[in-house]
């Protein structure tokens, strides 16, 4: 398993520092699964290049298993050979402090971008080129990718899964070690060891500035912690998390804002009650309240004695908290207690847990997403969860106008991604109902503007 890093910066010996590995020696070290090596088959002062090579013991990982549990596979495969996760660890192993984006003697060229480019000889790429240049372009590196026959000698077999690749980039080295640590793994997907939480706060940490606006995120995160859907999930809110902060003072302030701006109206209390009035009178017998927040709404659907179980789900953990106060959750007598769920989920994300709900409301809540991952919503909500019964509501852009004091093409919340005027809500929600066979009305909510519309618009959906 070879992997190269080479610079052109100037003096080009200097990755000798950034990599805290002096270009004059060879450096090995063993690992629990063999052994590493960096080295540098070329120190120059225009081109310095570095090589880890991991010289994987096969035998050794096979030796370690209980004879019951050895196949061929675990004496025949393609470990010894390829970039996989083992290099991964080589990486970290290797060099820990240029991933951390320290330098001892070249602590400001640590932090600079530089023409680096790194060269892994055979890479699987099980997902193709395709999802190597998805996984790499984004991030701002020129890719270059041979496939690699299945053998040499029988052109006629085809092409094998794995890739001679060089990425190019000007960038910091710890970028590019930390890009290759994540994602190495995820282009070859098994990864060599138990995928425990910890390995949550590894991928966060490596992922840090750039995996969270990463438009491959949710497959990086699935991928990267293999066949653990559950952590993926779990992984994956608390990037999100990231993105709508949990509500501290900041937030509480900015909440207030909103408030204020729609207080005359009092609109937060009259779009729940609309809310409430639209599920009874369709007859909904189980209501999931998407968003929670602090479980204003759910406390009313809980306390609404024909639905028959009750949930709220939000990103925000701290939100939950005081939702949890809000309903008492812990002085309720157990059948109380069987009436109501709520946990922590990602809207953008399949989940289970949503579907098997006769009703979901999304109340004030898509405009808090990012717009491109708003076909992932629907697929999570209307091509997965299914209720029968689906409210959304979201601000009307076009009221903003009467907002006092309100600049125009400020949003309402500073946490709002977009707001929609009436025309680009029923452009969204024709579409979403279109795609996923729903009929939907649109009703308003709060006074409803002669030539400007309501303060918010609401859409019905059902199926
Ligand atoms: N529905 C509430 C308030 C909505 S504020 C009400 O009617 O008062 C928006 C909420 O959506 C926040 O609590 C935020 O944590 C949550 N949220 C934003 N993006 C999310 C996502 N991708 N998945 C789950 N919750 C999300």
């Amino acid at each position: 398993m070879l992997l190269t890093i080479t610079t052109t910066h100037r003096p080009a010996t200097d990755l000798g520092f950034l990599l805290a590995k002096n270009p004059a020696r060879t450096h090995s070290r063993k690992l629990s699964f063999g052994a590493v090596h960096v080295f540098y088959p070329e120190a120059g002062e225009e081109r310095c290049t570095a090589a880890l090579l991991l010289d994987l013991d096969a035998l050794g990982l096979v030796r370690g298993r209980g004879r019951e549990q050895r196949t061929l596979a675990h004496y025949v495969n393609d470990r010894a050979y390829v970039a996989s996760s083992f290099m991964s660890v080589a990486i970290a192993r290797s060099f820990s402090t240029a991933l951390a984006g320290r330098s001892k003697e070249r602590q400001k060229l640590a932090e600079t971008a530089i023409p680096l480019s790194a060269e892994i000889a055979v890479l699987p790429c099980r997902g193709g080129e395709d999802l190597l240049r998805r996984l790499f372009e984004p991030l701002g590196y020129a890719v270059a990718a041979e496939q690699l026959p299945l053998d040499d000698a029988f052109p006629e077999w085809g092409p094998s899964v794995y890739f001679r690749v060089r990425l190019e980039a000007t960038c910091r080295v710890s970028e590019i070690l930390n890009h290759l640590y994540v994602l190495l793994p995820v282009l070859d997907r098994d990864k060599h060891y138990w995928i425990g939480r910890d390995e949550i706060d590894k991928l966060l940490a490596k992922g840090e500035g750039w995996l969270k606006d990463h438009p491959e995120r949710e497959q990086i995160v699935q991928r990267y912690m293999g066949r653990k859907p559950s952590l993926a999930r779990e992984a994956l809110m608390r990037l999100v998390a990231e993105d709508d902060p949990a509500p501290d003072e900041t937030d509480a302030a900015r909440a207030a804002e909103e408030e204020a701006l729609e207080e005359k109206i009092s609109l937060n209390d009259e779009r729940h009650r609309t809310v409430l009035e639209a599920l009874k009178q369709a007859g909904a017998s189980s209501v999931v309240d998407l968003g929670c927040a602090e479980g204003r709404l759910l406390k009313r659907l809980y306390e609404e004695r024909s639905f028959e179980r009750v949930a709220g789900m939000d990103a925000s953990i701290r939100s939950l908290e005081i939702a949890a106060r809000r309903l008492y959750l812990d002085r309720m007598t157990e059948r109380q207690r069987a009436r109501i769920d709520l946990f922590q989920g990602a809207l953008t994300y399949r989940d289970r847990r949503i579907a098997g709900f006769d009703a979901a409301c999304l109340i004030e809540v898509i405009e808090h997403l990012d717009p491109a991952r708003l076909p992932a919503l629907e697929q999570a909500l209307f091509g997965f969860a299914r209720p029968r019964i689906l409210i959304v509501t979201t601000p009307n852009r076009e009221y903003n106008a009467l907002f006092k004091g309100m600049p125009q093409d400020r949003l309402r919340h500073r946490d709002h991604r977009f707001e929609w005027t009436r025309e680009e809500f029923r452009q969204w929600a024709g579409g979403a109902a279109e795609r996923n066979g729903y009929a939907v009305r649109y009703a308003t909510i709060g006074e409803v503007d002669e030539s400007l519309g309501p303060p918010t618009q609401m859409a019905v959906f059902t199926q």
